[in-house]
């Protein structure tokens, strides 16, 4: 017997909201997308996964309305996925998942996210200590911290190793 999908009799938000992005690596999708991935090869590339489950997460991710298709190219036909408002809302949560594990595991860090404007730490929400409120997500520069591999594999790991705010797209060369 295979394990559901879903919780049925939980009565909990909680529970609905990981019926929708709690199945392996849909939420590191939706972080690559939050890091400006657009493309079916970026995310191949920078997640490593096989191309099976790339396309099912992102097509689930689409009809969640987490990621939106965009055709950039018509001949060859090529999509993008863009992150919708509903996508970038999840990027609280993301940045208080990375910062749980770090802090609760003694762990080095790998990426520092910060107020564009003021350069201070975000705090584990997502807002700056600093100037008192929540950053948007645009305004939140991230650059590589201590523990980062110097020398990754993939063009968008390579990409990320400089200074850049979210949401910026990254387009790799088309392959
Ligand atoms: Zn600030």
């Amino acid at each position: 017997m295979s394990l559901g999908k879903d919780y049925a009799g939980q009565e909990c938000s909680m529970a609905g909201a990981l019926e929708v992005v709690g199945e392996r690596w849909t939420l590191l999708v939706v972080r690559d997308a939050l890091y400006g991935v657009r493309r079916y090869n970026d995310f191949l590339a920078h997640l490593g996964i096989p191309r099976a489950v790339l396309a099912s997460r992102l097509q689930a991710l689409t009809a969640e309305g987490i990621l939106e298709k965009r055709r950039y190219q018509e001949s060859p036909p090529r999509d993008e996925y863009v992150i919708t408002e509903r996508g970038i809302a999840l990027w609280p949560v993301l940045r208080s998942l990375g910062r749980w594990k770090r802090e609760q595991y003694g762990e080095t860090q790998l990426r520092f996210f910060r107020h564009a404007d003021c350069g201070t730490e975000l705090g584990s929400y997502g807002e700056c200590p600093a100037c008192g409120y929540v950053v948007p997500v645009a305004d939140v520069l991230m650059d590589p911290g201590p523990g980062l591999d110097p020398d990754p594999a993939d063009p968008v790991g390579r990409a990320l190793l400089k200074p850049r705010r979210l949401l910026q797209p990254i387009e790799s060369d088309p392959v």
